[in-house]
């Protein structure tokens, strides 16, 4: 059996090299690592290679973290990207009933909110006006939400903030949308898309298991939905993140299963502009306090679903992004050295995270990203949220380069 790594061994894991490392790991899990190095292309390892790379420990876990180090620099250099945005989370009040979340309130309760259209507008103003490029707009799913809802905030939005780039609805908010309208599934897509909605979030992914599912959420939309709402977004030209949700009932084949289906996707599509692992926050959820969820992920998980999905994303999905809000800055830094290049948003308003027991904060200036960039020893660089436009954020100068990092998305 492996060796447990300590503390400080996880902490300090950047400063190995290769060399040094490779020599003291299992020669199946060495090999599988040096054949991506190789290729620069995680479509080259078989599933079994993948399953072990998830399951690795010890020296072997090291390994993988030195290499998603490697494969992170040699696909997407040394910048560290970041978007200015807000979040609008438009209303807390939800039938869903997700037992992992901390954010949604019954009708009746008595901290309830929905934002007005005019509300929201004038939040997207106040950010423009901040210098945010993004409104990232997600919220619970009410009973009574008047059918075409979505599509009402999408031109109040755009009218207050014409050039403000949307990114909003998850596929559990487009498969409600598609309900509440009896529109086919296409049709409201491309209709949202000519109301302003520019990308989705690929969010209410959690696992895309639907056993795991169901003991996440009975409510929740099944993984084929979230693949057909994905696939269909994407067909439409609308474009979107990918997710998944670590450290509760989970096991790592689940992460294998769900980075490679996602690979999958995105060879037929190329509709994917980042892969996002979000942490389980699970002070304040009934998932914990029923006893059924282990309590967040620990240090070396939190690394490891980094680096895996560098490795086994690389040449596919080639963006990384850490969730600062669901981690501590410290943490957070480290990821950035386990295959990580995006810090995500600023995020004006953050609820969700918070609500759960998150202790981050609802907002990082674009300064403090950059402070923080910089002292991990990478060049900081704002982005707006398809990671077309990058403007390198140095002490001294700025430099913008616009470029294309992904082949064009047709
Ligand atoms: S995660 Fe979303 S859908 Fe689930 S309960 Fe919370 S707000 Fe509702």
């Amino acid at each position: 059996m492996a060796r447990v790594l300590t503390q400080s061994e996880l902490e300090d894991f950047a400063s190995l090299e290769w060399g040094g490392i490779a020599e003291r790991m299992n020669s199946a899990p060495r090999a599988a690592l040096e054949q991506v190095m190789e290729s620069l292309d995680g479509g080259t390892l078989s599933r079994e290679q993948c399953r072990s790379l998830a399951y690795a420990e010890g020296d072997d876990l090291l390994g993988l973290l030195v290499a998603a180090n490697f494969l992170r620099r040699e696909l997407v250099g040394n910048l560290v990207t970041y978007v200015v945005n807000r979040n609008i989370n438009f209303t807390n009040i939800c039938f869903v009933g997700c037992k992992f979340c901390a954010f949604s309130r019954g009708p009746r309760e008595a901290d309830t909110y929905f934002l007005s259209l005019e509300e929201m507008a004038k939040k997207a103003v106040e950010a423009w006006e901040l210098g945010a490029t993004e409104v990232c707009i997600q919220g619970g799913l009410p009973r009574d939400l008047p059918p075409f809802h979505y599509r009402d905030i999408l031109r109040a939005v755009k009218q207050a903030t014409p050039r403000m780039h949307i990114h909003a609805f998850s596929p559990m908010e487009i498969v409600y949308g598609v309900e509440l309208t009896g529109m086919a599934l296409g049709d409201y897509l491309r209709m949202l898309r000519e109301n302003g909605l520019d990308t989705l979030p690929g969010t209410a992914a959690e696992i895309l298991d639907d056993d795991v599912r169901f003991v996440l959420s009975r409510n929740k939309l099944s993984t084929e939905q979230w693949k057909e709402v994905i696939r269909t977004a994407h067909a439409c030209g609308i474009r979107s993140t990918s997710t998944l949700m670590y450290g509760h009932v989970e096991t790592p084949e689940h992460w294998v299963n769900q980075l490679l289906l996602l690979r999958d996707i995105q060879q037929e599509t190329g509709g994917f502009t980042e892969f996002v692992p979000l942490g389980f926050v699970h002070q304040n959820t009934l998932l914990f306090h029923q006893g059924i969820a282990r309590p967040g992920p620990t240090l070396a998980e939190h690394l490891k679903i980094h680096a895996l999905a560098r490795i086994l994303l690389a040449g596919s999905i080639n963006n990384i992004q850490v969730s600062w809000v669901k981690l501590n800055r410290r943490l957070s830094q480290l990821c950035l050295h386990a295959g990580a290049n995006d810090y995500g948003g600023t995020l004006m308003e953050e609820n969700i995270s918070r609500e759960a027991g998150a202790t981050a904060g609802q907002y990082t200036s674009p300064e403090e990203f950059q402070s923080l960039i910089l002292e991990a020893g990478r060049i900081p660089a704002e982005r707006n949220t398809t990671y077309t436009r990058i403007n390198i954020k140095l002490h001294t100068e700025e430099l913008i380069a616009e470029q294309a990092l992904e082949p064009e998305f047709a």
